[in-house]
């Protein structure tokens, strides 16, 4: 089971998509230097099926795609809500998830997304927005993962991408 703390519509987190991002709370990572620490208890409304038509009731013709923020506690819940929701939508909404772990966890396919961030936050690398980050963020194709982490890096020709979730 998952709860989420809260959502919001961000144009950050994922390139060229304006993203319904669902920030997970329960995250088991414990990153140092968390952005959101708040996001390690387990509190929060539940995420269900019923939450996820509510939300793209009211905000699926503004948005061209949904991001869980978090989720590591429970991946194969992840998973299976994001299956439910591209039988719901088709390929009008795009799917990402951003996950702390280094590894897309077993048993969870890459098919299930368009795009997919790895990695945890570590201060001393940086965030996606950081030219030595750990993290990879990648939009997934035909099976294969296309990493588009420089898209993140702060220069004049990218996305300002300042205020991006450490997830
Ligand atoms: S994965 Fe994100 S929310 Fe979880 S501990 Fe690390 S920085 Fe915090």
């Amino acid at each position: 089971m998952l709860r989420f703390h809260n959502y919001d519509i961000v144009f950050q987190e994922v390139p060229g998509e304006v993203t319904l991002a669902i920030n997970i709370s329960n995250c088991p990572n414990a990153c140092k230097g968390c952005h959101s620490p708040y996001l390690m208890k387990d509190t929060g409304e539940i995420l269900d099926k019923n939450v996820l038509i509510e939300l793209l009731e009211k905000y699926g013709n503004a948005i061209t795609c949904i991001c869980f923020m978090g989720g590591d506690s429970d991946p194969q819940e992840v998973q299976h809500l994001s299956v439910f929701l591209r039988n719901l939508t088709g390929n009008r909404i795009k799917i990402a998830w951003y996950s702390g772990r280094q590894h897309l966890p077993e048993g969870c396919a890459l098919r299930c997304f368009d795009f997919i961030k790895l990695g945890p936050y570590v201060e001393y690398f940086g965030g996606l927005d950081s030219a030595s980050t750990n993290q990879r963020f990648y939009r997934i194709e035909n099976g294969s993962m296309i990493d588009l982490t420089s898209r993140f890096l702060k220069s004049p020709n990218n996305i300002d991408s300042t205020q991006m979730t450490q997830i």
